[in-house]
């Protein structure tokens, strides 16, 4: 996402919703490609931020560095992968979001949004799964590449032994869709792919360096 959420506008845009619409923003985790953005919506149209209470120190900016990590962060300008680049130097989101609600797992948010604790990506990250559809928003807790269920690369996945638990939660979820932090949702044998890497997770597999 950008600062000024042009990207998110023109994707609501494209689908064809008014913006007027929007009534909250369920973030996934503070890593400025899914969360800038999110400051700029909260301003112009009032919706309500959620996220977890140990992604804040993050999203307010509250670890937000000074000296020249942050000095060369603000200059990162916010163009594809550089956008992440831009938050990891700053440890920060670029604009403080306060949420209106802090998630806690299992909660039930906005009439049907289930919460699943899933850290490992980020301490406080957490995925929504949509009762309704049975549609998992699983952010950076599991990657899909090719129509194939995969996990986040090794190097993006601090805590390893938290992640492998966080993605299990996810598998376990046995829902009709997925849809990742990247790239496009799972929507053809979700089950089946669901179960390839859950045996794969309980056999003990290694996590792959590149994911
Ligand atoms: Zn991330």
């Amino acid at each position: 996402m950008d600062s000024d959420a042009e990207d998110f506008l023109q994707g609501l845009e494209a689908v064809g919703i008014q913006p007027d619409r929007l009534r909250a923003i369920l973030l996934t985790h503070w890593h400025n490609d899914h969360s800038a953005g999110a400051a700029f919506l909260q301003r112009k149209f009032g919706v309500r931020i959620y996220y977890a209470a140990d992604e804040a120190p993050c999203l307010t900016r509250e670890t937000a560095t000074s000296g020249i990590r942050g000095w060369l962060g603000k200059r990162v300008p916010e163009a594809g992968v550089l956008v992440l680049l831009r938050g990891i130097l700053e440890e920060a989101a670029p604009e403080a979001v306060t949420a209106d609600h802090l998630v806690t797992d299992g909660e039930i948010v906005e009439g049907s949004f289930r919460v699943l604790a899933t850290p490992g990506h980020t301490g406080g990250h957490a995925a929504y799964v949509h009762a309704p559809t049975q549609t998992l928003f699983c952010g950076d807790a599991l990657a899909v590449v090719d129509n194939k269920l995969r996990l986040m690369a090794k190097p993006v996945t601090p805590d390893l032994p938290a992640a492998r638990i966080s993605a299990l939660r996810c598998l376990r979820e046995r829902v009709e869709f997925i849809c990742p932090g990247h790239r496009t949702p799972l929507t053809e044998n979700v089950k089946q792919e669901c179960r390839r890497l859950q045996e794969y997770l309980e056999a003990g597999g290694r996590w792959p360096l590149l994911g």
